[in-house]
């Protein structure tokens, strides 16, 4: 599957981070990875925390998946609003979900500490709207999010370009969010797994596997085995090859950075900004230049995206200028990605019946950093024994 067009931001800046084997015997251990991401990353620090030995592989170079072209924010929000997945799921399971989010960005930030990542900071959020919403859309979404208790402010025009320095009618702005570099974030990660002794081999294709009753064989391009107890899927996107119903409507999404812009306002360094608009966009900043992501598209066609990359990429940039006109954007690098949205905005952990032995870690969505390291933990508890580490919302069955 092709995941990403276009040149990559955080890719660009880091380079290819760092090398690791590509596998070349038969293999034994007793847990697989499969991929080499944010997911299987965090997958593998969770595992090996709690004593669990593993190997991860990846058919790519280390990060070269979606995590590359990732715009790295972090938000408890997901992409279904708090008062629509309520309606959706009911109140009790839909606040968890957006709590478990929150819990998240912590917990991200407590492992980036831990093994030494800088690049991971808090920061806030706004949720604008360019024109009074219909319905009183912002205002139900404040109400939820205040009466399940996060920390959030309902703004006026006025407050808006006082705080924020931009016209837009009303906005939520929330105190709980961050951004980092997913791409590096990944690498410091299986930095750190490798020297607890995590085997990670990249550009090894696993082009089958069996599922035993007892243990699972996966065989490479190469024709080398690996056996294992247990398989872990943190393929992203490409899941869809794995399973045999539809979780999934695959998209494209595009993103631009600008060139690095001198005296950049705080107000926008120090936040995260989305829009009511569907599809959404999104923007943030990042060593003086501005991000900006969004004009999804409903197909995964990675030539038709092509086609028109810039084009969806100049009209992200006019899109921002309306909001600032005195900030001179010049877009210096265009991308654009597979993205995939659930029923729900939710993601996939946890076992699929039809594959003994093993588990789903499927972040979707624009939440898929958070729900990567929500994967790590729950299914690193069920390994362990913790029946109901997988929320029902989260699981295969719901
Ligand atoms: C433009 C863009 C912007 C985004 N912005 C945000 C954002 O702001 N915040 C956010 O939270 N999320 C964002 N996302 C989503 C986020 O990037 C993804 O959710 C996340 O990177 C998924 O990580 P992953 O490890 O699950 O998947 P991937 O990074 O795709 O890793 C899966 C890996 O599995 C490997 N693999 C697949 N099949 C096999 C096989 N058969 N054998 C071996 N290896 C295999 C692949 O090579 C791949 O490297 C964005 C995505 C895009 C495209």
């Amino acid at each position: 599957m092709d995941l990403s067009s276009g040149y990559p931001y955080f890719l660009l800046k880091n380079g290819l981070y760092q090398k690791f084997e590509t596998l070349r015997n038969d293999h034994v251990t007793p847990v697989v990875i499969m991929g080499g991401g944010i997911s299987g990353a965090l997958m593998a620090y969770q595992l090996i925390k709690n004593g669990i030995e593993c190997t991860v592989v990846d058919k790519r170079p280390i990060g070269l998946g979606s995590t590359s072209a990732s715009t790295s924010l972090l938000q408890y929000e997901i992409d279904t609003p708090l008062h629509k997945l309520i309606k959706q799921i009911g109140r009790d399971e839909a606040i968890e979900a957006y709590k478990l989010c929150g819990k998240a960005i912590d917990m991200l930030k407590e492992i980036a500490e831990e093994i030494g990542f800088e690049a991971l900071k808090y920061c806030n959020s706004l949720y604008f709207s360019h024109t009074k919403s219909k319905n009183e859309f912002l205002k139900n979404e404040f109400e939820s999010r205040n009466n399940a208790g996060f920390d959030v402010c309902y703004l006026n025009e006025e407050e808006i370009f006082r705080k924020h320095g931009f016209h837009c009618k009303e906005a939520i702005y929330s105190t709980k969010a961050a951004k980092t570099d997913a791409y590096l974030f990944t690498h410091f990660l299986h930095k750190y797994n490798q020297s607890k002794n995590v085997k990670i081999y990249e550009s090894t294709n696993i082009k089958n596997v069996r599922h035993n009753k007892t243990e699972i064989e996966l065989t490479t391009d190469n024709s080398y085995v690996i056996r294992a107890k247990k398989v872990i899927y943190a393929t992203g996107y490409e899941a869809v090859k794995q399973v045999d119903k539809s979780i999934i409507k695959l998209m494209s999404t595009y993103a631009c950075v600008s060139e690095r812009i001198n005296n950049l306002p705080d107000a926008l360094k120090e936040t995260i900004f989305w829009n009511t608009d569907d599809p959404y966009m999104y923007f943030r900043t990042d060593d003086q230049r501005i991000i900006i992501g969004g004009r999804d598209e409903n197909y995964y066609d990675p030539e038709k995206r092509e086609k028109i990359l810039y084009k969806k990429t100049d009209r992200l940039k006019q899109d921002f200028m309306k909001l600032f006109p005195g900030i001179e954007f010049k877009i210096q690098f265009s991308w654009a990605g597979t993205f995939g949205s659930t029923k729900d905005g939710l993601p996939y952990i946890g076992p699929y019946e039809k594959k003994p032995n093993s588990y789903f870690a499927l972040g979707f969505g624009g939440n898929g950093i958070t729900f990567s390291v929500l994967a790590a933990d729950m299914i690193t508890r069920l390994i362990k024994g913790d029946d109901n580490a997988i929320p029902k919302m989260f699981s295969f069955n719901r």
